[in-house]
């Protein structure tokens, strides 16, 4: 049976792999008889930056009926075609330059491709709403005979449709359209199946990854997750698309997919034995992106109901959807069982570690962080340390507060769980947005009178302030025992090198460090300390040998200059923190904690 025509139909093709293109075109019935309008996002969902996909396009042509149309270009990603009658059947032709190896974008080489909608397919004003038909192509030639392809667009004709094939795909708007990356060349593949929904997993790029241990540890985790908010899964399928590099880390959470990119080393390998922390670390990843299926892909802030891709969508909450996500990824992976108690709470120690060392904690709080995420969290420069706090690791701990206090506030009976439960079901199931106040009024309702308006304050006040949490004395009572390595008797410098550079050049200045205090500033190249020779490597064995109180001088470039400066070595700070199993906890510290990480 042929598909009906849709409203807006987008064809691509790896027209030439070598120079990093794709072929796009996009037919539409035009909607405007002034002059049809076609526009590309400026950003895509999950990554809070500007990043203007329309400079990547190289050529762009329009015809309708055979014959050429002018198009003009009105502003930095639109384009208007030449007025027509109402209805006309235009098409748009495009090259769309695709040399991005990152999950935010598009790359095509001979050995692979990989693309985002929001950087490849232009949307016609006005038909955001419309159903649209997709056809992705092989790239021609004998080399590319074996490519497949992976992504989670409905088949046009499902049930017809051969797995992993190029071929023709659909949409039910263009928000959906976008959301669904493409990889294709010649990957591997698993499959795996967790509370009922069927999962892929596709690793594009060289490695040598034991496939059914990581199928067997996600597959424990995806469960967890669904059995979390509740069977059956939004989502009938579902798909990790990995690129595997030499170097890499990251990802982007989609409705049915995500798209991650991964170091070789951090994969499991057949005969691995134990937990190794790359391994782990991937696995909080995939269960951070996983999580997002709920948590933004689904409940969402208002301020994403519609997504404007033109511009910045401003909220202060990413601290929830950001932040709480980050909390649950970690601590699935015990829930699961997939790491032990002991790892858990070393995880959760370095991510206390990793606040604390920011100063620029006491100057934003995680809802300004969260608002200006466009200007600030995503582009960080050398003051960043200073005056900006993340909202996924202070959003963390700020969930893990709030966790703690619902579970001791009631006996175990209400979580945060219990909360995301009741955003599922009121936002999540529904598709309303929630609103700026929205988790606090969640976790009034969740958590009931009694306990409810006090948390739900308490939650604004954290979110809003700069102060630092009372972890110590909620983990307290869940016997857990948080400390601070006493600050040391190490000498301290207040500045951060570049890693793995001969040369000692400075990153970032502390506040109210030494280095800061003397004058030296990010971009400084070290030379010598004392009349001695100085390399980034070195720099730990040279303080070795010093203590705080001494007076040492340091010669530097900045610029092309040559100076020379005298600094009071600190202290270092007592900014290392553990958790710990107590050894003697109560009946009810182990019951509150066994409700919450399962058995130690
Ligand atoms: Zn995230």
């Amino acid at each position: 049976m042929p598909s009906s025509p849709s409203p807006v139909e987008y064809r691509i093709r790896p027209s030439n792999p070598g120079a990093h293109l794709f072929a796009v075109s996009c037919t539409v019935r035009t909607l405007d008889p002034s002059g049809q309008l076609f526009r590309l996002p400026a950003w895509i969902p999950g990554s809070y930056m500007i990043r203007e996909f329309a400079r990547n396009i190289v050529s762009l042509r329009a015809e309708s009926g055979g014959k050429p149309c002018a198009v003009e270009k009105i502003d930095k990603h639109s384009w208007k075609v030449a007025a027509l009658p109402y209805g006309t059947r235009l098409t748009l032709h495009y090259e769309v330059y695709a040399w991005d190896l990152s999950v935010r974008s598009a790359h095509l080489d001979t050995t692979h491709g990989f693309f985002n909608g929001t950087s490849v397919f232009l949307a016609p004003d006005g038909c955001a709403a419309l159903p649209c038909a997709v056809v992705i192509e092989a790239p021609e030639g004998e080399q590319y005979r074996n490519w497949r392809l992976a992504t989670t667009l409905p088949p046009a004709r499902p049930g017809r449709t051969r797995a992993f094939g190029f071929g023709r795909f659909r949409a039910a708007d263009y928000d959906e359209l976008i959301d669904h990356p493409v990889e294709m060349g010649c990957f591997t593949s698993a499959r795996f199946d967790a509370g009922g929904v069927h999962h892929d997993l596709i690793l594009s790029g060289r490695h040598d990854c034991d496939l059914d241990r990581l199928g067997a540890d996600l597959a424990r985790i995806c469960a967890c997750q669904i059995e979390l908010f509740g069977a059956p899964a939004p989502m009938s399928r579902y798909a990790f698309l990995v690129m595997v590099v030499g170097e890499g880390y990251g990802g982007l959470e989609h409705r049915a997919s995500t798209a991650l990119i991964c170091s070789r080393a951090d994969l499991p390998w057949k005969g691995m034995e134990g937990l190794p922390d790359g391994y782990k670390s991937f696995l909080g990843l995939c269960s951070h992106e996983y999580f997002h299926t709920w948590n933004i892909k689904r409940i969402k802030p208002a301020a994403f109901t519609p997504y404007e891709l033109g511009r910045e969508n401003y909220t202060r909450l990413l601290w929830a959807f950001e932040g709480f996500t980050s909390y649950y990824d970690d601590l699935i992976l015990v829930r699961s069982g997939v790491i032990g108690v002991e790892d858990y709470l070393a995880l959760l120690g370095k991510t206390v570690s990793n606040v604390m060392r920011g100063s620029g904690r006491l100057r934003q709080s995680v809802a300004e962080s969260s608002f200006d995420a466009w200007i600030k969290y995503y582009r960080q420069d050398e003051n960043a340390p200073n005056a900006i706090v993340s909202y996924y690791t202070k959003g963390a701990l700020i969930a893990l507060a709030l966790d703690l206090q619902l579970r001791a506030g009631s006996a175990g009976r209400c979580s945060l769980d219990t909360v995301m439960r009741l955003l599922w079901t009121r936002h999540g199931r529904s598709g309303v947005g929630v609103a700026e106040d929205g988790i606090f009024a969640a976790v009034r309702e969740a958590a009931g009178p009694r306990l409810g308006p006090r948390l739900a304050d308490w939650l604004e006040a954290a979110v809003e302030g700069t102060g630092d949490l009372p972890l110590p004395r909620l983990l307290k009572d869940f016997g857990i025992v948080f400390e601070a390595a006493p600050a040391g008797k190490a000498p301290w410098l207040g500045l951060k090198l570049a890693a793995g550079e001969a040369e000692g050049k400075v990153v970032n200045v502390f506040d109210g460090g030494p280095a800061q205090a003397a004058g030296i500033a990010a971009g400084d190249v070290l030379l010598a300390l004392d009349g001695l020779k100085l390399s980034a490597k070195g720099m730990d064995g040279c303080l070795a040998r010093r203590r705080p109180g001494e007076r040492v001088e340091i010669h530097l470039f900045r610029r092309d200059e040559l100076m020379q400066f005298q600094l009071t070595l600190a202290p270092a700070p007592a900014d290392n923190y553990s958790l710990k199993l107590a050894p003697r906890a109560g009946a009810a510290a182990r019951a509150l904690r066994e409700g919450w990480l399962g058995r130690a």
